[in-house]
């Protein structure tokens, strides 16, 4: 695509960045054919082609974001789906962070949509806070029709009850029954899932320590910036970065780290971006890219390092059908998608694709709470999928596609790692005991 960015605005580390992306599009559409939301409402500006024109006009001519701009950029779902089609290599992910950085500092947006993501942007990164409007949902809950539908939609897919953590709170667990760990990592809590389902970092630091891993748990890391750099609050999102960079590296440099493990693969994705977002920034980059080589992927991280002890015992005799869900984020955003399907098939039972996985369930991070209609529409269409498998549960391996698909379907879902605990020694996962 041809580009006419002036040298000046190329003096921007942005613009370059976005120029050189720009420059690889061909503008053949081969992405449209993938894109959730094209699928759905058919609208060329609501695919990726039409939202690179959008971006590409902002930018270049320096306009400020609108009304119409923000209606289209604001619905895509930062699936990638179109990354993992697009023949030219064209990074829409760098691409439509920098648009959405560009739309919350050229325009204002109504004033209950400021309130509504001002307030996720504020609660949601923080795990204490998060109890607290949790809790208060929980009791509201009942009269959640009182609400106006934006919010009674938000309270709808806030969970019924908030599991009790069974690992003591710990900065280090120990590797079991070895004087020296044969490896030590770090492992990112998150901010929503440690509140919301506990059971998969204990899951994670269980099977971890049985297989002779040290895990850290850095005290002051809660959220990996996510949330904000999607909402495209690039400043608070920053801090989050540079907080986590900081605590991570020192760790490295002191004590040693062998990997930073995500087992939420929406995270793990801008873990590993950490390295690009800091490219120009002589003090951070060299951090920031020892952070993102440093990242693994739960499933990564077991496949590549540990050599996993099966234990068959009675309860887990029974051959599940088990159907993956891939996360956009795990198979578009990391591109690990074979991994975890062939870890689970250790465990001695079918695994089934979900027909059209490469389409996204709707929870896309924020997405489920600020575009309820197509997160719902996507969400409906994924158990239809799921439901044409019939399988006695699903895994995956983000958070957020485990709360939006258990608002869709009564079959148990639960986290990759949970299912591998189980089957090398952990306990039985409590949202499988009736199977
Ligand atoms: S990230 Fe997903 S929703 Fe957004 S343009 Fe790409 S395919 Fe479409
Ligand atoms: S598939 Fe790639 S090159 Fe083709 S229009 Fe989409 S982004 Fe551009």
């Amino acid at each position: 695509m041809e580009t006419h960015f002036s040298k000046e605005q190329l003096k921007d580390k942005d613009n370059k960045s976005s120029e050189k992306i720009l420059r690889k599009c061909v503008h053949c559409g081969f992405c449209n054919a993938t894109c959730p939301t094209y699928q759905l409402l058919g609208d060329e500006l609501d695919g990726p082609r039409g939202r690179i024109y959008l971006i590409k006009d902002m930018l270049e001519n320096k306009k400020p974001a609108n009304e119409k701009i923000v209606k289209h950029i604001d619905r895509c779902l930062s699936c990638y789906s179109c990354m993992t089609t697009c023949p030219s290599g064209v990074n829409y992910m760098h691409l439509v962070d920098h648009g959405r950085s560009h739309i919350e500092k050229t325009y204002k947006r109504p004033f209950n949509d400021r309130v509504i993501r001002n307030f996720l942007s504020k609660v949601l990164p923080n795990p204490v806070l998060f109890r607290i409007i949790g809790t208060l949902t929980i009791l509201i809950k009942p009269f959640q029709y009182l609400f106006p539908k934006q919010l009674r939609e938000m309270i709808s897919i806030m969970p019924i009850k908030f599991p009790k953590k069974k690992l003591p709170k710990m900065q280090i667990y120990p590797a079991q029954k070895r004087k020296k760990p044969v490896a030590r990592v770090a492992l990112l809590t998150g901010c929503v899932q440690r509140v919301i389902s506990p059971q998969i970092n204990e899951a994670t630091i269980r099977l971890l320590n049985r297989h002779g891993v040290e895990v850290v748990v850095p005290k002051n890391i809660n959220c990996c910036g996510s949330l904000n750099h999607h909402l495209g609050k690039s400043k608070l999102a920053e801090e989050t970065f540079k907080k986590n960079i900081s605590i991570w590296y020192e760790e490295y440099i002191k004590n040693g780290l062998d990997a930073i493990i995500s087992n939420t693969s929406g995270c793990g994705t801008t873990l590993k971006d950490y390295g690009f977002i800091f490219r120009s920034d002589n003090e951070l980059k060299k951090k920031a890219k020892k952070i993102s080589e440093l990242t693994k992927d739960i499933s990564e991280y077991l496949d590549e390092n540990v050599k996993l002890n099966f234990i068959n015992n009675k309860e887990n005799k029974k051959i599940y059908k088990i159907a993956y869900h891939s996360a956009c984020s795990m198979q578009h955003g990391q591109k690990v998608h074979d991994i975890p399907i062939n870890l689970i098939k250790k465990t001695g039972n079918d695994v089934v694709d979900i027909p059209e996985g490469h389409l996204c369930c709707g929870s896309a991070g924020t997405y489920n709470l600020l575009q309820n209609d197509i997160a719902k529409k996507l969400l409906k269409n994924k158990v239809i999928n799921i439901k044409k498998v019939d399988p006695q549960f699903i895994t995956t391996g983000n958070i957020g596609c485990i709360t939006q698909i258990a608002n869709g379907t009564k079959i148990p879902i639960l986290h990759t790692v949970e299912v591998i605990d189980w089957y090398t020694g952990g306990p039985k996962p409590e949202i499988l005991r009736r199977l």
